[in-house]
């Protein structure tokens, strides 16, 4: 999952130069998925429904030329198109896997190893579980925020909501244990448990293995426990980032050779992030900050764009958009 910040308008100036950069040197863009499902709240605008991803990936395939992550790029001549997918979550499996192979896409997913095959939801969604879709909860939550207690009253949706997006940014910035710290006392101060739901499941490890297996998919990492690694010692990183890469070997019996940075924006990772993914031997990794890929772009910060449930006419808008930005 990761956060945006909205797109700089554009000069018309800027718009030819970068037409005129495209022609002398034919870009790539990343596109980023996190789940292909229907959902009936979806709060942080994570999935896209199939038949809007079916419509997406079939024009893609018939417009332009779709590359692989793990691929060397140096020889492209045209505009190319790569699709990739964030987290793990177990729809990517079960929805998207058939419409990539239907359409014969191919496409990369980063996994966070230290959710697969377990009970529990990612954080952000069991956030919105345990505050958001909960019907009895006490009137207030009061919070040591470090800098003095806080309260935030839980009587209506929109007190709720208010909690809901307080306490996202505030554990965002928590390591993996004090983050699990204040899930529980919310979810004991809300009478849950932390068994998830069936529609935010995270994938087994035999779905895992299934989607590995596919001759379009290639498998990347994106740490064990999902933290935003600017956070974190350059030691803890390392730790985070080569883990993940080990647990999907050994899984997977494939060496993994990239890597998308959790949240990913400029805020989510440091220079030193970036050392130790060359120091782990990665091919590539990937960030979430808008823009495209030319020859000269870091191997280690290759932009990537959010692709939201549009229906066709609007991805194809921003899909114009994605190539001048
Ligand atoms: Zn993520």
């Amino acid at each position: 999952m990761l956060h945006y910040a909205s797109h700089l308008l554009l000069s018309p100036l800027r718009i030819t130069a970068r037409w005129l950069v495209n022609r002398f040197n034919a870009p790539v863009t990343v596109l980023v998925y996190h789940r292909v499902t229907r959902l009936e709240s979806d709060p942080q605008l994570l999935s896209v429904t199939p038949e809007n991803f079916r419509a997406q990936m079939r024009y893609l395939k018939d417009t332009f030329n779709m590359v692989r992550l793990d691929e060397e790029w140096q020889d492209i001549n045209r505009p190319s198109v790569a699709v990739t997918f964030d987290d793990g979550y177990a729809d990517n499996v079960n929805e998207a896997l058939p419409i990539l192979e239907e359409l014969g896409v191919p496409s990369t997913f980063f996994i966070s190893t230290g959710f697969i095959s377990s009970d529990a939801e990612f954080w952000w969604d069991d956030l919105e579980r345990i505050i958001l879709n909960e019907n009895k909860l006490p009137p207030s939550f009061t919070l040591d925020t470090g800098l003095g207690m806080r309260e935030w009253p839980t009587k209506s949706v929109a007190e709720r909501t208010r909690l809901y997006q307080d306490f996202h940014v505030l554990i965002k910035e928590l390591p993996p244990e004090q983050r699990e710290q204040q899930l529980a006392r919310l979810r004991s101060w809300a009478d849950v448990t932390d068994k998830g739901r069936e529609s935010h499941r995270v994938a087994t490890l035999d779905e895992l293995r299934r989607l590995a297996r596919s001759e379009l998919v290639t498998i990347g990492g994106h740490t064990v426990t999902h933290t935003k690694l600017s956070i974190l010692s350059q030691d803890r990183q390392y730790e985070e980032i080569t883990a993940s890469l080990r647990q999907l070997e050994a899984w997977c019996g494939r060496r993994i050779s990239v890597f998308s940075y959790p949240f990913g924006s400029r805020d989510d990772y440091t220079a030193e992030t970036v050392e130790v993914c060359r120091q782990a031997g990665l091919f590539r990794a990937v960030a979430n900050i808008p823009g495209q890929y030319h020859s000269w772009t870091d191997p280690y910060q290759i932009p990537r764009n959010l692709v939201r449930n549009w229906e066709l006419p609007m991805f194809r808008r921003k899909l114009a958009g994605f190539w001048i930005s």
